[in-house]
């Protein structure tokens, strides 16, 4: 009985949901400086950065409040203050959504402009960021939970290319598969978001998705 009522909720919250838009800026300079990232780091000469999504990527921004997550991400280029990696581009990093700890969705980008917020994989992937995860402890909210739900289904029917739904923490997975395309060997950093039980729960509750392809 438990069950069903939990599933029932589940159902309900699915269509409860409304995606805010709250647009970060995507100038000329930022649009070129995807190009030229696309170019140095996948060696692909584009006219536009448009990608077919393949990967939803799940992340969180261990950060403490919507407000300065989303600060983060504002920018064309890079604050100061991430030199492990400015080296490979001024170009500043983005995501698709922002989830709030309430499970409010923000959508701040095109869903079909490639974002910075994986090595490797960005051509291929959508991303969600989740307000969270201060020290790198797994501290999503159950709202959270059920929001990424959500956004996963919507995104399955709006984009039938994708696949894989993944953790950033399982990102390296793909590093022998065809959909990986960084070029430099040396650029690697280590992640540990969204964490093995927000991705084990998220799992469980979505289908028709193949795992992270980890040995
Ligand atoms: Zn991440």
């Amino acid at each position: 009985m438990k069950i069903l009522v939990l599933l029932f909720t589940l159902n309900l919250s699915l269509f409860a949901y409304e995606i805010i838009q709250t647009p970060i800026q995507f100038d000329e300079k930022r649009i070129q400086l995807t190009k030229d990232y696309i170019k140095n780091h996948y060696g692909l000469n584009v006219k536009n950065i448009k990608i077919i999504p393949k990967i939803v990527l799940i992340h969180y921004t261990a950060i403490k409040t919507y407000e300065t997550s989303v600060e983060r991400f504002t920018r064309s280029t890079l604050p100061n203050d991430r030199p492990e990696i400015s080296k490979a581009s001024a170009l500043n990093v983005s995501t698709h959504f922002m989830v709030e700890r309430d499970g409010t969705i923000h959508q701040l980008m095109p869903l079909d402009f490639m974002a910075r917020h994986v090595i490797g994989l960005n051509y291929n992937s959508i991303g969600i960021e989740n307000v969270g995860g201060v020290g790198y402890k797994e501290d999503l909210t159950v709202n959270q939970l059920l929001a990424n739900i959500f956004l996963v289904k919507y995104l399955q029917k709006k984009f039938p290319t994708i696949e894989y739904v993944v953790g950033h923490h399982e990102y390296r997975c793909f590093e022998d598969t065809e959909l990986w395309l960084e070029k430099d060997d040396g650029y690697r950093t280590e992640k540990f978001d969204p964490g093995s039980e927000f991705m084990r729960d998220l799992r469980f509750n979505i289908s028709g998705f193949k795992a992270a392809p980890c040995d």
